[in-house]
């Protein structure tokens, strides 16, 4: 059906944040999408479903246009270079930092600057316009075990309260970017199922707008 809208979302507690939103906007899957394994979800609204995803891959499905919108956390749009997409709308959910962490008082020595994380791309960003040479590791969980077992000098991950980095002796250091949810639409979809995709945009601030 050419005037489907299909909304990938993002598994884990953003979800928790987003689906109030949206019901908010009146939208509302059929089924617990936390406890089901399926990756479809068709909603109260018979022209609108949602996908689970990866938060890695809402960027990608969306691209490609094979989502026409998504929730993603700004992180991964900077990291997966969410530039392509339209971004209309903060949705001021699941919000947190991006930041360099590192073992108190160990400054960096001689020689590039070890740098592990996930998000190598944002990594390398950062340490260029600082005009820092650095190595990056990629690593896909548990970033803070790395500069304790002397596999980096750095890590670059996402902070909330801190205590992820507190519980591991490491201390959050430069800030690199605020990061909350947002929505991104596919921009051949916008023009195509312009209407629809502007009066659910509309209804998402209201809801955003009424939290706030
Ligand atoms: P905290 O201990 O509160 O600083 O939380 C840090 C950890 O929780 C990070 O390593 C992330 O994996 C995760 N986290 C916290 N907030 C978010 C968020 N908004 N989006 C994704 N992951 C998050």
């Amino acid at each position: 059906m050419t005037d489907m809208i299909t909304i990938a979302l993002t598994k884990g507690r953003i979800l928790k944040e987003t689906l109030p939103l949206f019901a908010d906007a009146g939208i509302e899957p059929l089924e617990d999408m936390e406890k089901s394994r399926k990756l479809i979800f068709p909603t109260s609204r018979d022209d609108v479903r949602f996908l689970l995803l990866r938060g890695v891959d809402v960027p990608t499905y969306v691209r490609y246009g094979a989502a026409d919108m998504g929730v993603s956390g700004k992180d991964m749009l900077l990291e997966e270079g969410g530039t392509e997409l339209y971004e209309p709308l903060d949705l001021q959910i699941a919000k947190c930092r991006l930041m360099t962490a590192g073992i108190p008082d160990q400054p960096v020595t001689a020689g590039r600057v070890r740098v592990a994380t996930k998000f190598v791309n944002v990594a390398k960003d950062f340490y260029a316009r600082q005009g820092v040479q650095v190595d990056v590791i990629k690593l896909y969980g548990a970033m803070e075990l790395a500069p304790i077992m002397g596999l980096c000098d750095r890590i670059v991950d996402i902070v909330d309260t801190g205590n992820t980095l507190k519980a591991n002796g490491l201390v959050p250091m430069e800030h690199i970017a605020d990061v909350s949810s947002r929505l991104v639409v596919n921009k051949a979809s916008l023009k195509m199922k312009h209407q629809k995709i502007e009066a659910l945009i509309s209804s998402l601030a209201a809801a955003v707008d009424a939290r706030n």
